[in-house]
């Protein structure tokens, strides 16, 4: 029998490593198996330890938008790199990059790079309950803003209660200033603002929720929660880690603005994109609320890496290509024509799907209909997700291990590679 490689390094890493991964998603557990340890990447596929090639619908959780290796971004990394790693002083690719995101994000008029998206909505926090000299945040069950402490937090068991820590060692005193409600409930959101509003420093939200696989907050709920925050004086966060520069230039927030007229969040939390690839995350807005932050302001906040010479090369290489005339007509297509085909190969074989996309983010539910709650995508079939999973995985096709998860199409996947990842669907849902 010939060895699995994917298996004796997975052994090799649960001696060493809790889990034997450095993110729990990536040890498989949602679906069962063995994870695929990836030794190189190029385009839309990755080859794993065993040799095994695989369409990449993760991209690294979104970074990857260009595909990987991108000929333009390696250059400019490659340059990067020769020049110097780390300095802990400013160099002019931070003005550039700041400058890029500017450009595309009408909200957004001063910017502070950091190194990871949690670092970034961990910041904008503090910001915005620093600016508005209040303590209370509201956040939604089902949306994710990293792993800082008063975010893990799930709901109490009515509105007058705050939430529950969801992680062990995060003490109930810290989620005790976290109000966490149910996502697109109009009622619950009004009733929130009318009990507490002059206490909520911020509203921080995901505007497509991806970390509930893909879930749209509808036009009305937007809005509310835009009148809410101006009425009360609480800022509105939009958390655009996943969704910036993914679903399109201007992000979450354009697709909004497009929608309801004048729209613009007070605060937008950036990352995975904005580094395509490297450790590199971002929050900005208005100058009057940036220039709360240190060295100008009483908000303090800092990083030995931050804004890090080589990951705003990859960043800023990366961010130049996605703003080319036609990118996101083009990615936006073939994300749609991925879930389109996915769709029919579940309709021919009498399986429950609705799927949705925007720019080069998709999700699908093995459901009659789009979710709109987290309840909601919690009552997804779990164990038919996993043989779907481990269908199209032994298929060539790698898709986030777990349904709560969204999925990411980049410039280098070609029709002929959507092409086939419908077909290996189709052979997998008749298998169902
Ligand atoms: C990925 C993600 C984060 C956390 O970013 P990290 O770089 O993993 O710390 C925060 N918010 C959203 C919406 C994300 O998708």
């Amino acid at each position: 029998m010939p060895t699995d490689k994917n298996l004796e390094l997975f052994e090799r890493a649960r001696a060493l490593i809790p889990g034997g991964v450095n993110s729990p998603v990536r040890a498989f557990r949602a679906v069962g198996g063995t994870p695929r340890f990836v030794q190189r990447a190029q385009g839309a596929y990755f080859w794993d330890a065993n040799g095994a090639r695989h369409i990449d619908y993760i991209g690294s959780w979104g970074p990857m938008i260009l595909g990987h290796g991108h000929p333009r971004v390696l250059e400019a990394v490659q340059a990067a790199a020769l020049d110097g790693f780390s300095f802990g002083a400013p160099t002019e690719r931070e003005v550039e990059l700041a400058e890029e995101i500017v450009r595309h994000l009408p909200s957004v008029e001063m910017v502070r790079l950091v190194s990871s998206g949690t670092e970034a909505a961990m910041s904008a926090i503090r910001l915005a309950r620093g600016a508005t000299g209040r303590s209370m945040i509201i956040k939604f069950e089902g949306c994710y803003h990293g792993h800082a402490d008063a975010l893990l937090v799930k709901a109490g068991s009515g509105l007058a209660t705050f939430g529950h820590p969801t992680s062990a060692g995060v003490p109930p005193e810290v989620v005790q200033h976290t109000l966490v409600l149910e996502y697109n409930n109009l009622a619950q959101l009004d009733e929130a603002f009318a009990r507490h509003g002059a206490a909520v420093a911020c509203l921080i939200i995901e505007p497509i929720a991806g970390n509930m696989n893909f879930v749209r907050a509808s036009r009305e709920f937007m809005q509310r929660c835009r009148e809410l925050c101006t009425q009360h004086g609480a800022l509105l966060v939009f958390d655009e880690v996943m969704t910036g520069f993914r679903v399109a230039l201007g992000g979450a927030q354009a697709v909004y603005a497009k929608q309801i007229p004048g729209f613009a969040p007070d605060i937008t939390v950036l990352g995975k994109v904005i580094g395509g690839g490297m450790p590199l995350a971002a929050f900005g807005g208005p100058r009057a609320i940036m220039e709360q932050l240190a060295p100008l302001g009483p908000v303090y906040q800092a990083g030995t890496l931050s804004g890090n010479p080589v990951a705003t090369a990859c960043g800023l290489a990366t961010l130049r290509e996605i703003a080319q005339p036609g990118f996101y007509e083009a990615l936006a297509a073939r994300t749609r024509g991925l879930v389109d085909g996915l769709a029919a190969a579940a309709r021919d074989a009498g399986v429950p799907f609705a799927g949705d996309c925007e720019g080069g983010m998709f999700g699908f539910f093995l459901l009659p209909q789009l979710p709109h709650n987290y309840p909601q995508v919690m009552q997804s079939d779990a164990p038919k997700f996993g043989r779907l999973f481990h269908g199209l995985l032994d298929r060539g096709v790698y898709i986030a291990p777990a349904l709560y998860e969204a999925g990411f199409v980049s410039s280098a996947h070609s029709d002929e590679d959507i092409a086939q990842t419908v077909q290996a669907a189709r052979e997998v849902f008749a298998s169902l």
